[in-house]
């Protein structure tokens, strides 16, 4: 099958990476396996502030997450952007809370909130006066919290739908395959699918966890790994919760949809079973989750979880990967960092404006595919 460029996933960000393709002329394809996207388990918070999980987990990869900073911001704000032009997708950007329940977790988000705002980002802390006037619904031994007004959360079920109406309106092809190799030929590249071939003139891979291994025939190791996380959804509640809520140390992120239903995940653990098969729920991960939630948010704990599932979220250095490959410059890395739906469609629309050579890579020198090859 011939196209002018192939997005390899079709998750956000290669659907929005398509959109942006298509809207300037190309012949676009998307092939995409299917399989554990990200996209379709997520949360839909907009991360804009760094998370206590991560720094918690991760903490080799903050370096690389606090120098994005900036980033996150423009990810939160091009969201804005496409429900204005895509939605409605639910967007509310009321911003996000970080709450502490000890005086040493509000030392640590003060000291965070220092180095976020260093990044540009809108910050600050409030004690429990300035909470009761915003959130009076937050439990009684919550002492205050970093607020993060960048942040904000949208629902992604409908983001989703709509944006692939887009893609079909727009006449973009979608094919249903897994890519096992990519070769490059003197007028192109090949890529092979387990059921037909796929050639073009230029590769963008959206593949999250599975773009390591597509790249690796070419010489090229990036480090993607696939998580499994665990997410909650509960019948709608009559309090009403306007901000993103997180905590300084434990695992969680909870919001509202506009129906009225609370989402609550936040980095529980699900059980791997491969990549051909969704990740399972574990039992834990299910308690855990909500009994944080219930302490958080003391009147949701009468509510009854109404779905529970597990997903595939991606990881590598931190940082997102976007540009072409120096060993192959007709491939093109689109790779979100950590929070990876709120930054695709940006990482997207960098990707793509790459692969039309209507962005200079040195713009972008932070998030190159060399420093792997380094
Ligand atoms: C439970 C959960 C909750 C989350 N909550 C949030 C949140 O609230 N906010 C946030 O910002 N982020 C969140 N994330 C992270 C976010 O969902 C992902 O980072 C994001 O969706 C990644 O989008 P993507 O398009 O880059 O990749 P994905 O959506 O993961 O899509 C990648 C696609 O590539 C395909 N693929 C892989 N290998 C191949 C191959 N060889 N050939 C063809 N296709 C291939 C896969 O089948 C998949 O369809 C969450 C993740 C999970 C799992």
């Amino acid at each position: 099958m011939d196209s002018d460029l192939l997005v390899i996933g079709g998750g956000i960000t290669g659907m929005m990476a398509a959109l942006h393709l298509a809207e300037a002329g190309a012949r676009v394809r998307i092939v995409d396996a299917g399989e554990n996207a990200g996209t379709w388990a997520n949360a839909g918070s907009l991360h804009v502030q760094m998370q206590s999980r991560f720094m918690r987990l991760y903490p080799d990869q903050v370096p690389a997450v606090e120098a994005s900073l900036p980033l996150y911001k423009a990810a939160a704000e091009e969201w804005v952007r496409l429900d204005a032009l895509y939605g409605p997708f639910e967007l509310v950007r009321k911003g996000g809370l970080m709450l502490a329940e000890g005086a040493e977790q509000l030392r640590f988000l003060e000291g965070k909130a220092r180095r976020e705002e260093a990044r540009g980002l809108s910050v600050e802390m409030l004690d429990r006066a300035a909470l009761d006037g915003i959130a009076p619904w937050l439990g009684p031994q919550i002492l205050g919290a970093e607020l993060c007004r960048d942040e904000g959360k949208l629902n992604p079920l409908m983001a989703n739908a709509r944006l692939l109406a887009e893609l079909d309106r727009r006449g973009v092809a979608r094919v249903q395959d897994r890519i096992i190799g990519l070769e490059q030929q003197t007028n192109g590249l090949v890529a092979v699918g387990r059921a037909a071939v796929y050639r073009a003139d230029q590769i963008i891979i959206a593949s999250a966890w599975g773009a390591g291994d597509i790249v690796r025939g070419l010489g090229v190791d990036i480090p993607t790994k696939a998580e499994p996380l665990h997410m909650n959804i509960t019948e709608a509640a009559a309090v009403s919760i306007g901000h993103l809520i997180q905590h300084a140390e434990r695992s969680i992120t909870l919001k509202q949809l506009g129906q009225g239903q609370i989402v609550i995940g936040g980095g529980w653990p699900a059980q791997d079973r491969g990549r051909e098969t969704p990740p399972a729920v574990l039992a834990g991960s299910f308690l855990g989750n909500v009994a944080l939630a219930a302490r958080l948010v003391p009147q949701i704990g009468g509510l009854r979880v109404i779905r529970t599932w597990a997903g595939m979220n991606t990881t590598a250095d931190g940082a997102s990967t976007i540009g072409r490959l120096p060993q192959a410059s007709r491939v093109v890395m689109a790779l979100p960092g950590d929070a990876g739906y709120t930054l695709g469609p940006l990482v997207a629309k960098m990707a793509a404006a790459v692969t039309l050579g209507a962005m200079p890579e040195a713009d972008m020198v932070r998030y190159t595919p060399a420093r792997f090859a380094a």
